[in-house]
């Protein structure tokens, strides 16, 4: 990834942060992107790479509006002179059975996860056009790609994410940009631990090694979709996920 640069959302903590800081380690420059309430946890990603050699710097951002995004877009062309890729991670969940979801809570689950990747990806590509192109990673979920009880408007989110994600594949392919999403499994992180333990082991259930991913498990394939070694894949929902969709 020398030479490089892109940006991370939802990289305060996390999935993000752990991405963020293993494509810093590979050369990256990193523009660790997240909620201005999340600061403290942003700031703390880009100085831990910058403490270890690394390029990045913090970015407030809220995904799920417009005007963030052309911001970000431009802040990170504007510090590293070129946006060669993006990792739309940010996301939130509701759990709650489908008939007891309120409307405003699905509503706001669609804003950041859908809404939110959607408007990344249409400012991040229109940048990847004029640069040459470039790769996007989009980070769904299990629930991408089956259903996952109490996620109701989560799992519409991730599915449609995962619709995007082909879409973006198959129009932008000729001009050089590739478009990808990961699909993780349970993976240790606040999104899992501020859930109950009869919660935890209910979606811990379908996973085949029995046991929460690590946040570097999941950056280790997000590297790898974003740089060249991954040159010849676009359009994949690939699950990172201890062997959960193979089935149980
Ligand atoms: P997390 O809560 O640690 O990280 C999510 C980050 O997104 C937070 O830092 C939060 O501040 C940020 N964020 C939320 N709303 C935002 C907005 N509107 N704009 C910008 N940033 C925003 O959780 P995580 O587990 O690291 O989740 C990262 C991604 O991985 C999410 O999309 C989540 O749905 C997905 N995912 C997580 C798991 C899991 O088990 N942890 C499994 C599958 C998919």
């Amino acid at each position: 990834m020398h030479g490089k640069a892109g940006l991370v959302t939802g990289a305060a903590g996390g999935i993000g942060r752990a991405c963020a800081i293993r494509l810093a380690a590979e050369g990256a420059a990193v523009v660790v992107a997240d909620l201005e309430s999340a600061r403290d946890g942003g700031e703390e990603t880009a100085a831990e790479i910058r403490d270890a050699g690394g390029r990045a710097e913090f970015f407030a951002c809220d995904v799920a509006n417009e005007q963030d995004n052309v911001a970000l877009v431009a802040h990170v062309v504007e510090r590293f002179g070129t946006l060669d890729f993006a990792h739309n991670n940010a996301g939130i969940g509701v759990h709650k059975l489908l008939a007891d979801t309120e409307a405003d809570e699905f509503d706001r689950v669609i804003a950041v996860n859908l809404r939110g990747t959607f408007l990344g990806m249409k400012y991040q590509i229109r940048q990847m056009l004029r640069g040459g192109g470039g790769s996007i990673v989009n980070t769904s979920s299990n629930a991408g790609l089956r259903g996952v009880r109490l996620l109701s408007a989560y799992t519409a989110s991730k599915h449609g994410i995962v619709g995007l994600t082909k879409n973006g594949a198959i129009e932008y392919a000729e001009e050089g940009i590739r478009v990808n999403a990961v699909c993780p499994g349970a993976i240790m992180t606040s999104l899992m631990s501020g859930i109950s333990p009869q919660r935890q082991q209910e979606i811990l259930r379908p996973q085949a090694m029995r046991r929460p991913g690590d946040p570097a498990e999941v950056a280790a394939a997000v590297a790898w979709l974003c740089s060249d070694d991954a040159s010849f894949v676009t359009g994949i929902a690939m699950p990172v996920d201890a062997g959960s969709v193979a089935g149980w």
